[in-house]
């Protein structure tokens, strides 16, 4: 029974050691990788360290559409919780380390991750096919057909790993078109059109100023008044974009506001440690001790300084001003702005510098097992699915938990 795997990802190799572990032939296994190696990606993740996954896993740190995709996410949680996650490593000799929670290879090296994944599908001996972007999928005679620019491969099953390109990993635009492939082979299949996910968030604001300026802050992100997201941590800005991972955890909640047509806008919280009267005693404190001074050497020390510019001139101060001259309606102002900084969000990054994506095949599309359903023998994994994760191990996880149970599907 021959089985192929589109994609030599995260997703793609687990599948692969799956299927083996699960008595598959090795030699039956072929993996068509679109690039001319293996686990590109996965260098990249963790900064290089590759934050593998998370001790705390619960559903709330997943996001997926409808009742079935939540009933998949509560078997592959219960199916695969984090001491399995680190089993299946240790079972690979990685052994993991916890930094608040966040798991990684004791290297903390994303190279050794890849390294022995790709060292178990290379001792068992399945094939890997370089170089070949498969541009289309079919079933014909009860075998699935599988096509790159020059040749035609034939299959009993499989396993389409080949996520979207996320990150900048992409493969060329000829590649498979997921949507239009899979809904030939199965009447139920649904699709949400997928938006990049943990990423930065463009503003119509001119924020030049402090491009370049990290500083710690929250972010709550709303839509009509209706609170989209929130999180905090350090902060980021770039020419056009809000980023850091406090904007990564709600981006996917933009995207999919913005696709829908729905004006969304961001508030950031420059001082998430002093309530707004904490910082209003603050600063008056300052002012009667040095009433002379200007307004910058006021604020001086609470946030960064191309920060504290940008505010007092969004305040309509001037760095000329002594702060005795300012009416109380400015310092107000002033106040307000350091907790309640807006800005209008016009779009997401694009996908290549998304560490994700969020959308993809609906979860009732597929089985139990992963199989599409209405085409027994073809089984998604990873980003392809409609459920991504927060930062911090869980979009690995789920290529990792979906691989291991398409492998071991495709193995029966
Ligand atoms: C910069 C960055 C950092 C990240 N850091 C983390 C992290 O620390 N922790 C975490 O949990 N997640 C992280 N992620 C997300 C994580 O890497 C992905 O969720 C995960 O790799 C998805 O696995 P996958 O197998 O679905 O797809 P991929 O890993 O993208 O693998 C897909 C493979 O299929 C190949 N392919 C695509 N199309 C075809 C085709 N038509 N024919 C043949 N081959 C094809 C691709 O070349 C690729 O090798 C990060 C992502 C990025 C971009």
């Amino acid at each position: 029974m021959k089985i192929s795997i589109i994609g030599c990802g995260a997703s793609g190799m687990t599948a692969a050691i799956s299927a083996i572990r699960n008595g598959a032939d090795p030699s039956d296994i072929t993996i068509f990788e679109a690039s001319d190696r293996p686990g590109r990606k996965i260098l990249a993740t963790g900064n290089g360290r590759c934050n593998l996954g998370n001790e705390y896993l619960e559903a709330s740190c997943f996001y997926t559409y409808g009742k079935q995709g939540k009933d998949l996410l509560g078997r592959l949680l219960s199916e695969f919780d984090t001491d399995d996650l680190k089993a299946f490593f240790r079972s690979l000799d990685i052994i993991t380390v916890s930094k608040n929670g966040y798991l990684y290879p004791r290297s903390m090296q994303a190279s050794s991750v890849l390294n022995a994944l790709m060292t178990e599908i290379n001792d068992a001996g399945v094939g890997i096919v370089y170089s070949a972007l498969i541009n289309s999928i079919c079933k014909k005679d009860g075998r699935f057909v599988l096509k790159t620019a020059d040749s035609c491969y034939e299959a009993d099953r499989v396993i389409v790993s080949s996520g979207f390109g996320s990150g900048g990993f992409d493969v060329k635009a000829e590649g498979m078109d997921i949507k239009r492939d899979l809904s030939m082979m199965s009447d139920s299949f649904e699709y949400r059109t997928p938006v990049p996910a943990l990423c930065g968030l463009v503003v119509s604001e001119d924020i030049t100023s402090i491009a370049g300026v990290r500083t710690k802050g929250g972010i709550s992100l709303f839509s009509y008044e209706e609170l989209l997201g929130c999180d905090e941590g350090e902060l980021q800005f770039t020419k056009e974009c809000i980023s850091g991972i406090p904007v990564f955890q709600v981006s996917r909640q933009a995207a999919h506001a913005l696709k829908a047509g729905q004006p969304v806008s961001a508030e950031l919280d420059l001082i998430p440690e002093m309530t707004e009267d904490e910082l209003r005693t603050e600063i008056y404190d300052r002012i009667k001790a040095h009433p002379s001074r200007k307004i910058y050497e006021i604020l001086n020390g609470l946030i960064n300084d191309k920060l504290i510019k940008y505010i007092y001139l969004g305040a309509g101060i001037s760095g000329r001003d002594k702060v005795l001259d300012l009416p109380s309606e400015k310092i107000d102002m002033l106040i307000l702005l350091f907790k309640h900084l807006l800005f209008e969000i016009t779009g997401t990054e694009k996908q290549d510098k998304a560490q994700t994506m969020s959308g993809g095949v609906s979860i009732s599309s597929v089985n139990d097992d992963l199989s599409l359903k209405g085409s027994d023998g073809l089984y998604i994994t990873g980003e392809l699915l409609d459920i991504d994760g927060k930062c911090g191990g869980y979009n690995l996880y789920l290529a990792w938990a979906t691989g291991l149970i398409a492998g071991r599907s495709a193995a029966k």
